[in-house]
C-alpha cells in the first residue's frame, strides 16, 4: 500500500461503528445497562472518541460520541450540548500511562460488583484459570492479581489513584477493578479490548460461582 493511501486510511479511520457494536453486545450481556459504562478508541493524532454522557448503551448512534483531544478540548459532532462520559478522566489517564493502548473499555456488571466485596485490600487474586492466558499471562498456574481501587463520587479522584499506583508499579494485566462499580480494560486494538472484557467478566462469574459452591 502506498504511503498516501495509508495516510488517507488513517485520516478516514472512524472507530465509532465498532464501538457501537461492542456497546450493543455488552448491553445484551447485562454489562452496560441503562447509561452505564463507557468505551473509547484512540485516533492516530492521540485524540480519542468516547461515548457521550447519559446515552443508552443499547442503542448508540454516531452522534452519541465526543472526541477528546490531548489538550483537554472536546469536539461534539452536530449537537453542541453533548458531553463526554463522566468517566473520561479514567480513559485519559489510561492512554497517558499506556501509550500503546488503542482502546479502553469500562463496563458495570453484577459479578464485578460482587467480587469487589470478596477482599478487603486493594488486590483481587484471580484463580489460575486457562482463560487468564487471554489477558497475556502465559504461566503455569499463574499467581495473578487484579488491582482494586476504591470508588469515589468524584471520578478524577479515581483517575488520580490509578495514576499514582501505576506510575509506582505497572499492573500485571491490562485491567483494573473499581469497588462497587466495574472493570476497566485497555488494549492495542478494539477487538482485543472486547476480548479482555469478556475474559474478565468470565473470571468474575467463575469467582462468584466458586464462592457459592464453597470451592
Ligand atoms: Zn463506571
Amino acid at each position: 500500500m502506498k504511503q498516501e493511501l495509508l495516510e488517507t486510511v488513517s485520516i478516514n479511520y472512524d472507530p465509532r461503528p465498532e464501538l457501537i457494536g461492542a456497546a450493543s453486545y455488552f448491553h445484551a450481556q447485562g454489562w452496560m445497562l441503562g447509561t452505564a459504562g463507557n468505551l473509547s478508541a484512540k485516533m492516530p493524532d492521540n485524540s480519542f472518541w468516547i461515548t457521550a454522557s447519559g446515552k443508552s448503551k443499547g442503542k448508540l448512534t454516531h452522534d452519541d460520541f465526543v472526541r477528546v483531544y490531548s489538550d483537554g478540548s472536546v469536539e461534539a459532532p452536530r449537537t453542541a450540548s453533548i458531553k463526554p462520559s463522566a468517566e473520561t478522566s479514567i480513559h485519559s489517564c489510561i492512554y497517558e500511562l499506556f501509550p500503546e493502548a488503542q482502546a479502553c473499555y469500562h463496563v458495570h456488571s453484577v459479578d464485578a460488583n460482587l467480587v469487589s466485596h470478596f477482599v478487603d485490600g486493594d488486590e483481587l487474586p484471580l484463580p489460575p484459570l486457562e482463560m487468564i492466558k487471554g489477558l497475556g499471562v502465559w504461566e503455569e498456574n499463574p499467581n495473578c492479581i487484579m488491582p482494586l481501587f476504591d470508588n469515589h463520587f468524584k471520578v478524577p479522584q479515581i483517575a488520580d489513584d490509578i495514576k499514582t499506583r501505576f506510575l509506582a508499579q505497572k499492573p500485571q494485566i491490562p485491567a483494573l477493578l473499581i469497588r462497587n462499580h466495574g472493570v476497566t480494560v485497555w488494549a492495542n486494538s478494539l477487538e482485543t479490548a472486547r476480548n479482555y472484557i469478556e475474559i474478565t467478566e468470565f473470571v468474575f462469574r467463575y469467582i462468584v460461582a466458586a464462592k457459592k459452591a464453597g470451592i
